[in-house]
């Protein structure tokens, strides 16, 4: 592919935030470029008297216009640069990952130094994920760089929502394989010695909630002889969880049939181990909301309660509404839990605060005349480290009812 090199100068504030190091330039912090600019090109920024400030990669169809690749000092960004990252992000992982765990993300977007980029590992496939368009032009070079540094049989595609939209994917789909063997439906991959199925082609992000592995071994820890409602299950990651802990039964919720039959799959596939194949395990599809409610009617109760919804606020103008479902989701989940059980109450909208959640689930459990201690407030697993604020999105409250 061929890039373009623009020159590019930005407002003072703009530089400010580059010379600290930050990821992004918006579309309204540009102030000339040389020329203009293809997804992909290459974006040289330069201070008022022409010095180089950081080098990245341009985006005309992304409110952040330049992703940076490098602060400071000039770089070409070719193989060598690629392969260099990559194998820093390897290295780090290799020192993150739990043994029995062949699932983790390899690269976590600008946490990395790849903005708007995620590279998960599913055993032997994996999947590039790309939420700019600006990394269209170097999929080939990627693909055939990380399928050598963790030797992968296949590697698959997948774009954000508003990667998928524009016109200009040249002949890429959403879920296509990009390099190596052909995909024959969801793989297996094994977290933490729990085998799971993902389905890396339409599977929710990139197939599994990797980010949530290390909340489910803080609940396995929890769940011995409890009885256990997942709501929001999607695969029944934290349920098989809940069953290798020793959970007596557990109770997982989905408004998603796809969700549901997964569960029931991944179940199967650990028939080996005895704490999971001699749990009782109930799959409810349908919406969370009605089936607590429908729940609390019939008067049911458990000893552990987890509610990790999807994100409610996908942007600011949702934050209120996104502030109504958590209230309205820790209320029933009170209502739902035992004396001395336990509430785990996760969110993943990064525009609500770790305090200001925890503040919630007071404020509710105070509304709601419910004791509770809030022992623990946790994030996503080590294996995505958080660089800059706007990647710290998961928060996981765990209560205990008093
Ligand atoms: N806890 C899961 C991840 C949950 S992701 C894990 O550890 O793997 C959020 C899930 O919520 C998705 O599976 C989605 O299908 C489901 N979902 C979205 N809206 C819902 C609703 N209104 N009721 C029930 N489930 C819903």
């Amino acid at each position: 592919m061929v890039r373009k090199s623009i020159a590019v100068r930005v407002t003072k504030d703009a530089l400010r935030n580059i010379r600290k190091g930050h990821p992004w330039v918006f579309e309204n912090s540009i102030v000339s470029l040389s020329q203009e600019g293809a997804p992909g090109d290459i974006a040289i920024i330069f201070d008022e008297r022409k010095r180089f400030a950081a080098v990245g990669l341009f985006d005309p169809f992304s409110m952040i216009r330049i992703k940076i690749l490098q602060h400071g000092k000039p770089a070409e960004i070719n193989e060598d640069w690629f392969r260099e990252k990559i194998n820093k992000a390897l290295m780090m992982r290799k020192e993150l990952i739990p043994s029995q765990t062949d699932g983790y993300r390899l690269i976590y977007g600008e946490n990395d130094g790849f903005p708007g980029l995620i590279v998960d590992i599913y055993g032997e496939s994996v999947v590039i994920k790309i939420y700019s368009l600006c990394w269209i032009g170097s999929l080939e070079t990627l693909s055939g760089l990380i399928a050598q540094a963790v030797n992968a049989e296949r590697i698959v595609l997948r774009m954000s929502r508003q990667v998928k939209r524009t016109e200009f994917l040249q002949d890429y789909e959403d879920g296509m394989v990009i390099y190596g063997k052909e995909l024959e439906g969801p793989v297996v991959f094994c977290e933490n010695g729990i085998y799971f199925y993902s389905d890396l082609q339409k599977g929710q992000k990139t197939g599994f909630f990797l980010d949530q592995r290390d909340n489910r071994s803080r609940v396995e820890k929890l769940a011995e002889d409890r009885n256990v409602l997942n709501v929001f299950s999607y695969s029944g990651g934290f349920s098989l969880y809940a069953a290798r802990g020793g959970a007596e039964s557990v109770t997982s919720v989905d408004i998603s049939p796809y969700a549901v039959e997964a569960i029931a799959q991944n179940i199967k596939l650990n028939s080996k181990d005895k704490k999971i194949s001699g749990c009782k395990f109930r799959d409810l599809t349908g919406d969370a909301f009605g089936m607590m409610e429908e729940l609390i009617k019939n008067g049911e109760k458990f000893e552990m309660v987890i509610i990790d919804p999807p994100s409610f606020a996908k942007s600011r103008k949702h934050r209120d509404k996104a502030l109504n479902a958590y209230t309205k989701l820790i209320r029933l989940g009170l209502k739902l839990v035992e004396k001395n059980g336990i509430l785990v109450m996760a969110s993943c909208s990064s525009r609500i605060k770790a305090e200001e959640f925890d503040d919630l689930i007071e404020k509710t459990a105070k509304k709601e005349s419910v004791k509770l201690e809030l022992f623990k407030m946790t994030g996503h697993a080590s294996d995505h480290p958080v660089k800059i604020p706007e990647a710290q999105y998961l928060k996981c409250a765990y209560c205990k009812i008093t």
